[in-house]
């Protein structure tokens, strides 16, 4: 987005500034002795430019996400969009995408965005971010890493309330959108040859609203994570380099995290999303020049390309690129961050969902794991914590069904993921368990 709309969208979003600085003033320490602390963003954090032709591809929605609106099922969210300057048939598409998302998380709080269709000028297509960070009470969601910057509706989602404690519902999603773009407004995931699919831009800029998102920058010469605030963000515990050393490692600011945020060597962390790639982290884009508004904050464009099922959150959309598949590696992602998944867990090959129970979740002491259905091969539990690290291994034979991790009561209270892999097959699952 260039710098005169998005003067002309600050004047919408000043007002909501405002209002939240005004409350802010009010804000208290919580009976548990919790007090929050809240940073308001002064712009998107993407402004997604078109990409370069590399041919027609087609990407539908995922089969999972088909499946529960078959059944005329009931949506795992609620979005409630704020529309400004749509047409009929934008405003269509909008909606098509933000269903897609709705049937993709899980949410018992409305998730609201404030939707700007307008001239954005030059080359950007979209743009967007959430509408404020803020640190999650820990008493009420134990899962949540404290002192950490969460995008407002995962906030909401964690705590189970809107966070501004008001009773007000007010918006945790800014998106705006280009008007005067040659845009293909159709819900098949079929455009042609030179046209950018609008369901595919409002897809991946939802996806940064609810925290695809890190507060990183650079200069050109020096880079920042939490870029002039105090904390990084929950995306940022995720994210380290090819020899693993996590990008929190770093002196902030730094010239070492412009090195690494040019180095073509960033990967994704999160047990769950490496699981969905197959066991190898997920890279993210980190081209050799920090580009603004792309850099650190996308899948990188080379390893999915268009057409490629998780192409969805890579920096640019091209033309003839129809993606209505968010991709398992980034829903991944978004588990790993906090986000439920619409249906449960993520799956992989033999695996379902309901043929495992964990218990008791949250844990204290021990954890247990059933795999309901008996499965007849040989299966090894890891316990992760949220580094990546293996902190215990349990191996089931054929012949149990239920396999318990004990002595866990010196584990600091925080969340872990446990991960079940089949020795035969390699195929594995991964979820999130919380210890307190
Ligand atoms: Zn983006």
């Amino acid at each position: 987005m260039n710098k005169t709309t998005f003067t002309m969208n600050t004047i919408t979003k000043l007002s909501f500034f405002l209002g939240v600085l005004f409350f802010s003033l009010n804000i208290t320490a919580q009976d548990n002795g919790f007090v929050r602390q809240q940073f308001i963003p002064d712009g998107p954090i993407c402004r997604l430019p078109p990409g370069e032709y590399t041919g027609l591809t087609s990407s539908l929605r995922n089969e999972a996400v088909l499946e529960k609106m078959r059944g005329g099922g009931t949506p795992c969210s609620n979005f409630v969009v704020n529309y400004t300057g749509f047409t009929p048939e934008a405003q269509t598409a909008f909606q098509f995408a933000v269903d897609i998302w709705s049937f993709s998380i899980e949410s018992s709080v409305d998730i609201i965005i404030n939707a700007n269709f307008e001239d954005l000028g030059g080359n950007t297509l979209g743009a967007a971010g959430p509408l404020g960070y803020f640190t999650v009470d820990t008493n009420i969601a134990p899962e949540a890493m404290p002192n950490t910057w969460y995008p407002k509706a995962l906030v909401e989602k964690l705590e189970g309330s809107d966070t501004d404690n008001f009773g007000l519902q007010t918006p945790d999603i800014s998106a705006s959108f280009s008007s005067t773009f040659n845009f293909y407004f159709g819900l098949d995931a079929n455009p042609p040859a030179n046209q950018i699919d609008f369901v595919t831009v409002v897809l991946h800029e939802i996806g940064h609203g609810l925290g695809f998102t890190s507060r990183r920058s650079s200069d050109g010469t020096i880079g920042t994570v939490i870029n002039g605030t105090t904390r990084n963000t929950i995306y940022d515990e995720f994210v380290e380099n090819g020899i693993g050393a996590s990008i929190l490692s770093f002196t902030d600011p730094s010239t070492d995290l412009h090195v690494e945020f040019t180095s073509g060597d960033l990967f994704c962390n999160g047990p769950i999303a490496v699981g969905q790639n197959g066991g190898v982290p997920p890279e993210f884009f980190a081209p050799a020049s920090y580009t603004p508004g792309s850099s650190y904050a996308h899948w990188d464009e080379f390893i999915y390309p268009a057409g490629d099922l998780n192409a969805l959150m890579t920096p640019s959309a091209a033309q003839g690129e129809g993606n209505h598949n968010i991709g398992n590696i980034t829903l991944g992602f978004f588990e790993d961050m906090g986000w439920s998944i619409c249906g449960g867990s993520l799956t992989v090959d033999e695996f379902e969902v309901a043929d495992i129970e964990i218990s008791p979740n949250p844990f204290t002491s021990s954890v247990s794991i059933k795999l309901v259905n008996g499965f007849n091969d040989d299966y090894t539990v890891d316990l992760i914590d949220i580094n990546g690290r293996v902190i215990m291994t349990e191996n089931k034979s054929a012949n149990s069904d239920t396999i318990t991790l004990s002595n866990l009561d010196k584990l600091d209270n925080a969340l872990y993921f446990v991960k079940i892999t089949n020795d035969i097959t390699g195929a594995t699952i991964t979820k999130r368990v919380i210890k307190n």
